[in-house]
């Protein structure tokens, strides 16, 4: 595939005079996969959150497509097909494994209010009644055929993870294990089918066998040509999986390219691996 779909300029931020994100430029292609390594501290989350709109820039431009997303907040990012996950999991622990993956789609579906997506599925789901009455006033939930298609859009998300997810529909999220919920977390972001899938270390904490599960799941992802931009730190992960790697260290992008050539990069043997 040829041209961009994210398009990163001159992106700064800062916290209290320490530059975080020093003004760095990079792109996305569609169905590429993007790998931001470096050191601790390098600025790397703080990349990954300008970009899903968690926090704000201070200077610079993010586009996608052709719509500027600088200015945007997170839900409307989403809306624009930008889906993200988080660095430590983030699930609803009570919610069931679909309920947690359709969470993500309400509040799509409801951009703009989010939290009008999350409590029509709590009221629809426990309290039919209030729900209805909450829903008379305040707007109207997903029509029947948008059911029929978030169930089965939930489905298919719970398909892709079948070996672990699949038998888990129906079970609180708490009751995964740490590996599942990260699985589930995937899932629900997928689930928005996004143009942009954003992965905050989707390894971390996991073993070996785990590493190398999510590694086939994302091998999936890639060969379907979802385009995805991801920080990790198993540099193992990030080789076989990425089409091009950027280097940050101190807030700047001090190399990128392909795999095999940042790998062996002086600086960045120096800056990463040599620390
Ligand atoms: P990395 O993901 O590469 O480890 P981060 O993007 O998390 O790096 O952090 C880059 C720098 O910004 C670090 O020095 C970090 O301490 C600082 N930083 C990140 N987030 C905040 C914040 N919310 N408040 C203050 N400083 C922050």
């Amino acid at each position: 595939m040829s041209g961009v779909l994210l398009d990163v300029k001159n992106l700064e931020r800062h916290f209290d005079g320490l530059k975080a994100v020093d003004g760095i430029s990079f792109t996305v292609a569609p169905g590429e996969v993007v790998s931001i390594i470096g050191p601790n501290g390098s600025g790397k989350t703080t990349t990954l959150n300008l970009v899903a709109g968690t926090i704000r820039a201070h200077g610079g431009t993010i586009s996608l497509g052709d719509t500027r997303i600088d200015r945007a907040d997170s839900a409307r990012i989403a809306e624009y097909g930008i889906a993200r996950t988080f660095q430590n999991g983030r699930v609803f622990a009570t919610l069931s494994v679909a309920d947690n993956i359709e969470v993500g789609l309400h509040s799509t579906l409801h951009a703009t209010r989010p939290f009008r997506g999350l409590s029509h599925l709590f009221l629809l789901r426990w309290i039919p009644l209030l729900g209805e009455l909450f829903i008379a006033i305040v707007g109207t939930p997903a029509s029947r055929r948008e059911r029929i298609e978030i169930d089965a859009n939930v489905d298919a998300q719970l398909h892709r993870f079948e070996a672990r997810l699949g038998s888990r529909r129906d079970d609180p999220a708490y009751s995964l294990s740490y590996a599942n919920r990260r699985r589930a977390e995937i899932a629900r972001a997928m689930a928005l089918k996004p143009t942009l899938l954003v992965l905050d270390e989707p390894t971390a904490g996991m073993n070996q066998s785990e590493t190398a599960e999510v590694l086939e799941q994302l091998l999936e992802l890639k060969a379907e040509g979802q385009a995805i931009l991801l920080v990790e730190h198993k540099l193992d992960l990030v080789m076989k999986l990425s089409d091009r790697v950027i280097v940050m260290d101190g807030g700047r992008i001090i190399a990128e390219g392909r795999p095999e050539d940042v790998r062996h990069d002086p600086a960045v043997i120096e800056a990463y691996i040599g620390r």
